[in-house]
């Protein structure tokens, strides 16, 4: 049993403070779903819990199995069990992911004997064409190839814990429900704990999450159930808008249906 523990997390960028306060726990096996209204900071979450450059932590702990991730670079984060699932993966002219799988699993100290045939397997689990697996890796991939990509390496390196931003942006709806139920699989399978941003209920129905939270104003607001999920379906997140925000919005709305609304009511 696994425990990614994020405490009184806060980030800056460019001297914007965006995370302010954020808790969260994520057990093994556990599917957790961050929602909430745009520029809420779940992106900066999850490249905070990367390492991605230009973000500034101003105070609070991410702890992995009390290993303290946010003093580790990137690829240490990895060796000690984060996997980052990329809002927009990373192109590498010349390298198929045989070869980068092959890498890593090295530098991790697994086992990569046989990998081939693991991975036309898990290809096959997604219906990813194994022509893919030769070609280099995401350079001139679709959304959804790119996204089958990425579960495909989730699948072969089997990390404690898998940050996946926004997977549904990009992917129709097979490779959806494939990657996701692939995902949701491995929660079981090696008990790998998720935490998964998304704005798309549709994704949920194949993650099957245990929590769903709301971030907004750089915390978390409420959890809840998939109950919480259905209830943002129907009720946006106007509720939890800060201020300026809906100031802004509304303005580049302009005039909506009933330009007298009172945007804070
Ligand atoms: P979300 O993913 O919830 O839509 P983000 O984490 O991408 O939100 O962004 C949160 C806030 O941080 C936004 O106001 C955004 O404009 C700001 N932000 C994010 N990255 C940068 C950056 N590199 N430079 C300046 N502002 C940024
Ligand atoms: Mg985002």
């Amino acid at each position: 049993m696994s425990e990614l523990v994020i405490s009184g997390l806060h980030a800056s960028v460019r001297g914007k403070e965006i995370l302010r306060g954020l808790d969260l726990v994520i057990r093994s096996g556990e599917v957790h779903v961050i929602m909430g209204p745009n520029g809420a900071g779940k992106s900066t979450l999850s490249h905070v819990l990367m390492g991605k450059p230009g973000y500034e932590i101003t105070a609070g702990s991410v702890l992995l199995d009390g290993v303290d991730l946010l003093v580790l670079e990137p690829h240490e984060r990895a060796h000690a069990g984060l996997f980052l699932a990329m809002q927009y993966p990373t192109e590498v002219p010349g390298v198929s992911i045989e070869e980068m799988l092959t890498e890593a699993l090295v530098a991790t100290g697994h086992p990569h004997g046989g990998l081939r045939a693991r991975l036309e397997a898990e290809a096959e689990r997604i219906e990813f064409d194994t022509r893919f697996l030769d070609r280099s890796l995401n350079v001139d991939f679709s959304g959804g190839e790119k996204k089958r990509n990425e579960t495909l390496q989730l699948a072969v390196l089997q990390p404690k814990f898998a940050i996946l931003d926004e997977l549904d942006s990009g992917l129709d709806v097979d490779a959806l429900r494939l990657c996701s139920r692939r995902v949701e699989a491995a929660t079981h399978e090696t008990g790998l704990g998720v935490l998964a941003i998304t704005h798309y209920k549709r994704l949920l129905d194949e993650l099957r999450p245990d929590f769903v939270h709301v971030l907004a104003k750089g915390a978390i607001q409420v959890t809840g159930g998939l109950e919480l999920a259905e209830e943002l379906e129907r009720t946006g997140y106007s509720q939890w808008i800060e201020r300026d925000t809906v100031e802004t919005s509304v303005s580049i709305a302009g005039f909506g249906d009933d330009p007298f609304a009172d945007p804070f009511a």
